[in-house]
């Protein structure tokens, strides 16, 4: 295995730092006391060429998703909050559309979706499903030229601005468990949705949205991948974003870490600079060394991936030590603050809340113990 970033892209990750210290960096103060981001954001990384790395033909990287993961990393770093509304356009709604492409919806949705000018999202999850995927209750009934659904899903990042929605419904009650649900390609313009933006305190400014649909009609053509199987397809975008939400979570433990030392070198209590209080500085390496490794896995994962080689377990160990790393760091980085870390408008405040959700998205800890339990016990004879 290359441990080394090719220079290009180690250009292209500092052209992209520059992207965002002029077009996201000024604009942040804003845009958490509003909590929204604006559309112009979007279309302006559409315009930088940041979206879409691993579809657009014209842009195929030798190791696309290291790049991916650099690009989110360093945007996590400046602000999960906006690095997950990238997360939902790019490697949720973008890769669904990637992986389960008609002629049509790539034809009709890929370069506007490339290029920022089209938003997507990914609704999955519902009141009562969530880690459980094959339980999602929301119908697809077959109609005369395609399907009509019925249902809410919970919880949707991009939900309020997006455009289109990769969406899961049952199309098959009788079916088995696995072979019940599809996958439709929803406009979220259509007569019957309705959304409704929720309040939350973690990923500021990003949207977090309940969309209800009531007799949505969806033409044949927005039927994504095969019929009955959804459950399979969504569970293939989350193994891969979950590669990119590591990186971007990884990113968070960062952002907090570089905020901690630049304090820890400043601040001086009993007459001693923080950094060089023994105890922190062991802690200091401490959590130096648990990035660096989340970082590895990370980028095995990526290694794997663009290999065309199995990543489900690279994926799910990097999301696993990569939360457990940075629920760890920030919380130690807003201790290092102390009581000005409590304050809404500090830069430090958003980051343990920002680790905690990144916890949830594309499946829980419990959720990515249970994958790495079951790689294991699947793969045990092969390594005996
Ligand atoms: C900020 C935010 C943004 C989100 N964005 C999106 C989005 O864009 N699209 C989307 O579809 N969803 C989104 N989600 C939803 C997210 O994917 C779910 O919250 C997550 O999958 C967990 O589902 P749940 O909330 O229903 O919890 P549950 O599945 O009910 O889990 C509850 C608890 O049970 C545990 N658990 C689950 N299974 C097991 C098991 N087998 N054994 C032991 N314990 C278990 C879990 O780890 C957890 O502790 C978002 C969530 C948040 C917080």
């Amino acid at each position: 295995m290359d441990f080394h970033v090719p220079t290009e892209m180690n250009h292209e990750v500092e052209r992209f730092q520059s992207f965002l210290d002029i077009q996201v960096k000024p604009h942040l103060t804003s845009w958490y006391h509003e909590k929204a981001i604006p559309r112009t954001f979007f279309s302006a990384m559409g315009e930088g060429g940041w979206f879409g790395f691993t579809w657009d033909r014209d842009r195929i990287w030798a190791r696309p998703s290291l790049r991916g993961s650099l690009l989110i990393e360093k945007l996590a770093r400046l602000s999960p909050g906006v690095a997950v509304a990238f997360l939902a356009h790019n490697d949720l709604g973008i890769t669904g559309l990637r992986l389960f492409p008609t002629d049509d919806l790539l034809a009709g949705f890929g370069e506007p979706a490339v290029m920022g000018r089209l938003l997507l999202c990914l609704g999955n999850t519902e009141s009562e499903a969530g880690s459980d995927v094959a339980n999602i209750a929301m119908k697809a009934e077959k109609v005369d030229g395609g399907w009509v659904l019925n249902g809410t899903k919970a919880y949707v990042t991009n939900g309020t601005v997006s455009d289109l929605a990769v969406v899961t419904a049952v199309t098959d009650p009788k079916a088995s468990r696995n072979s019940r649900l599809s996958m439709f390609l929803v406009d979220l313009s259509s007569k019957g949705v309705s959304r409704t933006k929720l309040n939350k305190q973690v990923w500021v400014p990003s949207d977090l949205t309940r969309i209800q649909m009531t007799n949505v009609f969806v033409p044949e053509s927005h039927l994504m991948g095969g019929r009955g199987r959804g459950l399979q397809q969504v569970l293939t975008i989350f193994t891969h974003s979950r590669v990119f939400i590591s990186a971007m979570t990884l990113g968070t433990a960062e952002g907090a870490f570089d905020l901690a030392i630049g304090h820890s070198r400043k601040r001086k209590i009993f007459g001693v600079r923080l950094a060089d209080h023994q105890f922190k500085s062991f802690q200091i390496a401490d959590l130096y060394a648990k990035m660096e490794a989340s970082r590895l896995l990370i980028h095995k994962a990526c290694w794997a991936m663009d290999r065309d080689m199995p990543f489900r377990l690279e994926a799910s160990l990097a999301k696993y030590m990569s939360v457990q790393t940075a629920k760890e760091v920030t919380e130690w980085a807003a201790d290092l603050f102390g009581a000005a870390s409590v304050i809404y408008e500090h830069p430090i405040h958003k980051f343990p809340l920002d680790a905690w959700a990144s916890s949830l998205g594309e499946g829980t800890q419990d959720v990515q113990r249970l994958v790495i339990f079951r790689e294991v016990m699947s793969g045990f004879d092969r390594r005996r």
